[in-house]
């Protein structure tokens, strides 16, 4: 793992009338889809719990991998086991924000080397989290934002969560930081993969503003190039799943040439034109399903690919195996 911070910079917050809690039944470090799904499920039926983020925009250790997610719901699943992930999250969306018409995201996908459309539904990743996250406070859950956490100890039967703001114990903890959970918790085993995302400067022609989400081989794995607002600008922006971050420490390194080598280039030409802009970190793992480490009775690490599709499933399953 590579270009993780490990000097986050100081507090930024600047509202001193928010102070952390003592105690909390639950700590939950990290307000991403994985953090706030489960800490909807843990305040429903009552539990204490406190949700510690730092999140603040523009900052280049935020490494929120939900802001550039491709939003993608839901597609063709011929497992069963992710369709049903997948509608559970549907279903959560349906019935804690009616008035999100998922007709109107309704989205294409274009296989481009079988040439199938398929009609696919993709969310706002940004907007299912302050969702996730509005339903959590509703239900008593305290989010308090601008707090870095920096390491987890034991105390006594329980833990103590140390931030830049000072600590909270817990009985319970988990670690949802996404990315960040590798620097905080150095030993976990639930290490989580690193993929790049390519921000294009390739300025949208009109005629390719409804371009449908486009997949396309890349070597052994796939790439995806879809178009996103970012900053108020309709980017072009390339994914790939076959280039993966793993245990390399030598630093980033643009893999741009090489997955338009693979085949991107020669698929999709005017691609060969762009200049990379921006190259956006990510977590997402290659079993896509949910990676979770107890170091420590009643400390869990959690690392999800796919964690948007299945937020819904996550939350619950994780709010379980922590007591609620
Ligand atoms: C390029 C790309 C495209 C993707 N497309 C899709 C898709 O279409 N559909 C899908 O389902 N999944 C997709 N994924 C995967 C999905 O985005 C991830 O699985 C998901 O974001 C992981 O959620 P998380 O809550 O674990 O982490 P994150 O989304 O990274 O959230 C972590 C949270 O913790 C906070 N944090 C970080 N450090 C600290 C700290 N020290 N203290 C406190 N808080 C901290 C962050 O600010 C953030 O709020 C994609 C991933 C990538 C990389």
């Amino acid at each position: 793992m590579t270009d993780l911070p490990t000097d986050l910079p100081a507090d930024t917050t600047t509202d001193p009338l928010v102070t952390l809690p003592a105690e909390a039944d639950v700590v939950i470090c990290g307000a991403g889809p994985v953090g706030a799904a489960t800490a909807y499920y843990l305040a429903r039926p009552g539990l204490r719990v406190v949700v510690l983020n730092y999140d603040p925009p523009g900052d280049p250790a935020n490494l929120a991998t939900y802001r550039y997610s491709g939003g993608s719901l839901r597609w063709t699943w011929p497992d069963p086991v992710k369709r049903e992930m997948t509608t559970e999250t549907e279903k959560f969306i349906r019935g804690a924000a009616p008035q999100v018409d998922l007709a109107m995201l309704q989205n294409t996908y274009h296989l481009l080397h079988t040439g199938e459309l398929i009609p696919a539904l993709n969310v706002s990743a940004t907007r299912l989290v302050e969702l996730l996250r509005d339903q959590a406070e509703e239900r008593g859950a305290q989010f308090i934002d601008a707090v870095a956490v920096t390491g987890v100890r034991p105390d006594g039967s329980g833990h103590m969560v140390e931030t830049t703001r000072g600590t909270v114990r817990a009985g319970r903890v988990l670690g949802a930081m996404g990315a960040a959970n590798a620097s905080v918790f150095p030993q976990s085993s639930a290490a989580p993969e690193k993929r790049q995302l390519f921000v294009l400067d390739l300025p949208v022609p009109p005629e390719r503003e409804q371009m449908p989400h486009t997949i396309v081989p890349v070597g052994d794995g796939f790439g995806y190039v879809f178009l996103k607002l970012i900053d108020d600008r309709l980017r072009v922006l390339v994914g790939q799943e076959d280039i993966v971050e793993d245990d390399d420490t030598s630093g980033p390194v643009d893999h741009w040439s090489t997955i338009l080598d693979r085949g991107l280039g020669a698929t999709l030409p005017w691609l060969r034109e762009a200049r990379v802009d921006e190259i956006l970190w990510g977590v997402d793992t290659a079993q896509k399903t949910l990676v979770v480490d107890e170091p420590a009775t009643g400390l869990l690490i959690a690392n999800c690919g796919s964690a948007i599709r299945s937020a819904a499933w996550l939350g619950r399953t994780l709010a379980e195996r922590l007591g609620a």
